[in-house]
């Protein structure tokens, strides 16, 4: 699973990016023992160390719903001979405790999605369209992610909505509507 590595960011104080860098790698190592499907978007990071092609950076800029944002793409590495998923995920400042979980893993469920359909990609560019998800796809499956870390922590402080009505993510809606809301999205 390889380790994520932190971008060098000038922008922020360092001893603030430290701290910032401190609660992300906490946060992961939180959401790494609440299920295995949330453990899987905390591995799908890695360790802090080495690149594996995962860079982790803060903004205070970010404006989703979340307050995080993955954007990636399959790079070649000449030294495999495998196409690499190289993302850089970005995590608001100003966010904290369960949050900060449910921010870290509703994108590690992204990069965990990428990773995936990368690794089936071969150095002759065949590859396997059926594990490509929809961009629907990997939302969904993200707020899944998202409502059990909230619940897990007795919450309720997130909800989305595209163009329908409103999908309430925590301990205020039970998971079986949660999953049913989400299926009719
Ligand atoms: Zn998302």
């Amino acid at each position: 699973m390889g380790l994520y590595t932190f971008a060098k960011q000038d922008d922020i104080d360092p001893q603030e990016l430290k701290k910032l860098q401190e609660k992300f790698e906490k946060a992961r190592q939180a959401n790494a023992n609440i299920s295995d499907a949330v453990a899987a978007t905390a591995n799908a990071y890695g360790n802090v160390g080495d690149a594996n092609g995962v860079t982790v950076q803060f903004s205070q800029n970010i404006q989703t719903g979340e307050g995080a944002a993955v954007s990636g793409s399959a790079v070649y590495n000449r030294d495999t001979g495998m196409f690499e998923y190289q993302c850089v995920v970005t995590i608001n400042t100003k966010l904290t405790g369960v949050e900060l979980e449910a921010a870290v893993g509703h994108e590690g469920s992204h990069v965990a999605d990428g990773q995936a359909f990368v690794a089936t990609i071969y150095e002759n560019y065949d590859y396997d369209l059926s594990v490509l998800p929809t961009h629907y796809e990997t939302e969904m499956k993200a707020y899944l992610i998202t409502d059990e870390i909230l619940r897990t922590a007795n919450t309720n402080n997130l909800s989305f909505s595209t163009n329908k009505d409103p999908v309430l993510l925590g301990q205020n809606e039970s998971r079986k509507k949660v999953e049913k809301k989400i299926k009719k999205y």
